[in-house]
């Protein structure tokens, strides 16, 4: 998934522990080979490929993650849309990026992004993208599911505290060794080493979005890696957004969506959604949350 995952847990019994441990990195492997748009290999690569050409018969697991994916484009009015991947060719936030492309270039290959144009046939599990050129990608929510999927064969093994990190996307469970809960400290945008802020998990995730080195400068803006579906181009305004709830999937999806939506908008969905949190930094520095976020500013 092209990002640094950390696993943890916490056993009197080394042995269990490591078996826990050794299991959770199977899982987001075996994770990687399903969803992966770069392995030519994995099923996702495969409906990509067949795109306007043919439906793609896939595991159950990767149809109901899809369809999962389809559900959140439809909460958040297509903020979120894993049909953004059609415009990998033209944002680059790898530092090779050297002008802003042009807006013809720009709309053509918006034109491709519409989570409507995923065609699924549960009975047969097939998934089709209705036009040539559409590709999906699971940027923004890959991470919180193998995350959630590892804690899950971590639970079985019976680990009954841990955390597994996927590069800021994070679930906690139990206790930490001194038997108290499990604090998550969120980065400083600008100072990575330094904590904005404590909050306190009780079995539950918290997702940032925001990865401060991925992002393109023209003319003074900041081009966020988020692309707002609706327009083709990059989000700006927002350096990082974090969501507080029990499913890391769930807020991993929100995160990316927040970016999209905006400060007000972001604001108004999440203060719908019952047991979802979320804290915003703006551009200007500005920390912004939900009406019932609870921080603790001393560690
Ligand atoms: P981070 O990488 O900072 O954790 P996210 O979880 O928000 O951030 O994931 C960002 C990634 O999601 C992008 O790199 C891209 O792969 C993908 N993506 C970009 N825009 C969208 C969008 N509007 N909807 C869904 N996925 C997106
Ligand atoms: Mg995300």
């Amino acid at each position: 998934m092209g990002s640094r995952f950390e696993v943890s847990a916490i056993d009197p019994d080394p042995k269990i522990a490591w078996d826990g441990i050794n299991a959770a990195i199977a899982e987001i492997i075996r994770i990687e080979n399903l969803i992966s748009s770069w392995n030519p290999e994995s099923q996702t690569s495969e409906i990509n490929r067949k795109a306007g050409i043919m439906p793609v018969s896939v595991d159950q697991e990767l149809f109901e993650l899809i369809q999962r994916a389809v559900q959140i484009s439809k909460i958040t009015d297509g903020a979120f849309d894993i049909t953004y991947a059609s415009m990998d060719k033209v944002w680059k936030f790898d530092g090779s990026m050297i002008s802003m492309p042009d807006s013809n270039t720009v709309r053509q290959a918006s034109s491709r992004t519409d989570y409507r144009k995923i065609q699924l046939d549960p009975g047969r599990r097939e998934v089709f993208l209705k036009e040539k050129g559409m590709k999906i990608g699971f940027g923004a929510i890959g991470k919180g599911y193998a995350a959630q999927k590892a804690k899950e064969k971590m639970i079985a093994l019976g680990i009954k505290n841990g955390v597994v990190n996927a590069a800021g996307d994070l679930i906690a469970w139990g206790r930490d060794i001194d038997n108290k809960k499990i604090k998550v400290g969120i980065a400083d945008p600008e100072h990575k080493d330094r904590i904005l802020s404590w909050l306190t998990v009780d079995n539950g995730a918290v997702v940032t979005s925001g990865d401060y080195e991925r992002f393109v400068m023209f003319n003074g803006v900041r081009y966020a890696h988020i692309i707002d579906p609706r327009t083709g181009y990059p989000t700006t305004g927002i350096k990082s957004v974090s969501i507080i709830c029990s499913n890391p999937e769930l807020a991993d999806a929100l995160s990316t969506s927040v970016f999209v939506l905006g400060v007000k908008q972001g604001l108004y969905l999440i203060n719908q959604l019952d047991g979802v949190e979320c804290l915003i930094v703006t551009d200007e520095n500005e920390l912004i949350g939900s009406n019932r976020l609870e921080l603790n500013n001393k560690s």
